[in-house]
């Protein structure tokens, strides 16, 4: 295989359950070996092409699963900065100001812990008004319990930029944002 091929491996296709929803990202590398077991196909190719010694085939940029799964790669984003602020939408997550830091509900000073569950987007006058006070004693209110998202959500809200042809099976709230 050659480097080009390596590298169109790595790319990254949209996953489709059978009912054409959105199930995760995966590499190319993978959805290939789910076409080559006959567990998914392809929905639209990408004009990239992979070449083996056995197949010469267009890389999937859409493939759909022929099972059906019952809890379909239910997994948590990994908690990055980023992610975080793409998960609240930039705004701070107590007064919607524009977020620029990232707050510990119940303070790490506090026994809090670094997970979804406990962080949230927040402006700079919030985090420091807030400190270490525990949010029942203070005067700050969530506008929404922080929950932690899936990776294919936090990909799509991080806008990365994905093909075109993901649009139309991305829930319409993706459109605005791609
Ligand atoms: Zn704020």
């Amino acid at each position: 295989m050659n480097l080009e091929a390596r590298s169109v491996l790595s790319e990254r296709v949209l996953l489709l359950d059978v009912g054409y929803r959105p199930l995760s990202i995966i590499s190319v590398r993978r959805a290939i070996l789910l076409m080559v077991c006959q567990k998914a196909d392809a929905v639209h190719e990408s004009d990239r092409t992979v070449r083996s010694e056995r197949f010469d085939l267009f890389a999937p940029s859409v493939a759909k699963l022929r099972y059906s799964v019952a809890a379909p790669f239910k997994s948590r984003a990994s908690l990055h900065r980023k992610s975080v602020f793409a998960r609240d939408d930039y705004e701070c997550q107590y007064c919607g100001r524009r977020a620029e830091c990232i707050d510990h509900v119940l303070p790490r000073s506090k026994g809090g812990e670094h997970e979804w569950e406990n962080v949230v987007a927040c402006c700079r006058a919030c985090n420091l008004a807030k400190g270490d006070t525990l949010l029942g004693e203070s005067t700050f209110h969530l506008r929404s319990a922080p929950i932690a998202p899936e990776p294919l959500e936090v990909a799509v809200a991080l806008k990365r930029n994905f093909p075109e042809e993901w649009l139309a099976y991305l829930p319409a709230r993706f459109a605005i944002s791609a």
